[in-house]
């Protein structure tokens, strides 16, 4: 079914979940153990997210060094479909520009319709690390919303190869991402709203935001998408903060702010206990003022952290 279907029929505020593939090694077995004690709380689906391979030097035996890409997290597409059928739930793959060429993407496509994956969350894609900023393949896509026409494309029965004509049409639902506190790219959150709402006129059916810990962000974020004609559900991803580790690393990596109020209770706390209950706390109070604000899903990236989502989701759910 389709994540805009499971919003459409609900009658209350829906669950759902991001998981990241495991390490290449483990088995699906920890997809399972990660996501059981979180099934109980019923989410509508599960997202699942995509890792790029990147570039590594290896040392031969002879002291020279090899160039190899590595992928660390591979398997986005097998568990989704290990999910759908283990669970009978939906699972929604991220699909990204980076790494894939245009005609990649679209055996991609069709892997994923043959699965019955009706659904897609497409994204850019960061730049690897060796890149300073997001390099496309040759004959990749450069941003989101060209793939995402791509997707459209398929939806119209339209293939790369111009000869295939008649050809099956797909019916993804496509979610794409938005940011409540801008995208570190974009030089100003007017900029970055209209190219959002580009995403929206050229096919998206929902966004899904990154993470905030300040609910008033996300607020003003709704208020200006729907000034700007922005239609389409907005979905908040959230997520816990568990370490004082965290209070620097997120901020670097997700362009996010901590509040005052939340960096300055983490920072008294002398242990990761404590900060893991003091993020649980202002997940559990961020979550009921979202629901009581209306938003149609609480989505929550679980990242190896079940046993606290699962703390803050027996609280609403
Ligand atoms: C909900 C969510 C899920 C994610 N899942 C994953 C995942 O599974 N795997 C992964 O690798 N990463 C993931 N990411 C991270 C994401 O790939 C990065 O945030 C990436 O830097 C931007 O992706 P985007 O889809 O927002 O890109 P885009 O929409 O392409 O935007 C990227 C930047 O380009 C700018 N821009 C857009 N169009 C134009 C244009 N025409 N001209 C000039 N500038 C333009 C935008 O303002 C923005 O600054 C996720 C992010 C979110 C919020």
């Amino acid at each position: 079914m389709k994540i805009i279907q499971h919003i459409e029929h609900a009658q209350k505020t829906l669950l759902s979940y991001e998981i990241l593939p495991p390490l290449k090694g483990r088995s699906i077995a920890s997809i399972y153990d990660h996501l059981d004690p979180l099934m109980e709380y019923k989410p509508s689906w599960i997202n699942v997210t995509y890792h790029r391979s990147e570039t590594a030097f290896k040392k031969r035996s002879d002291g020279s060094f090899e160039k190899v890409e590595i992928r660390k997290r591979p398997g986005t597409v097998g568990i989704c479909a290990a999910i759908m059928n283990h669970y009978k739930i939906d699972a929604v793959p991220h699909i990204i520009c980076g790494g894939f060429k245009k005609r990649e993407t679209e055996d991609a496509l069709i892997d994923l319709n043959f699965l019955g994956i009706d659904n897609v969350l497409v994204i850019r894609g960061d730049a690897s690390r060796n890149e300073s900023l997001f390099e496309p393949e040759t004959d990749g896509h450069i941003y989101a919303i060209d793939l995402l026409k791509q997707v459209v494309n398929l939806n119209n029965g339209l293939y790369l190869d111009e000869d295939i004509r008649d050809g099956g049409h797909t019916n993804f639902c496509i979610g794409v991402a938005g940011y409540p506190e801008k995208h570190f790219e974009a030089p100003n959150p007017d900029v970055d709203l209209q190219r959002l709402k580009t995403k929206v006129n050229a096919g998206a059916d929902y966004i899904m935001t990154q993470m905030f810990f300040d609910n008033d962000k996300f607020f003003d974020f709704v208020k200006n998408c729907r000034a700007e004609g922005i239609e389409v559900p907005i979905i908040p991803g959230l997520k816990p903060i568990t370490s004082k580790k965290q209070l620097s690393i997120l901020p670097r990596i997700f362009h996010v702010d901590i509040p005052p109020m939340l960096a300055n209770a983490l920072l008294k706390c002398k242990s990761d206990a404590e900060c893991e209950k003091v993020g649980t706390e202002w997940l559990v109070e961020q979550s009921k003022e979202l629901k009581a604000y209306g938003v149609p899903v609480l989505h929550y990236y679980t990242l190896g952290k079940p046993s606290v989502i699962a703390n803050v989701v027996k609280e609403l759910f």
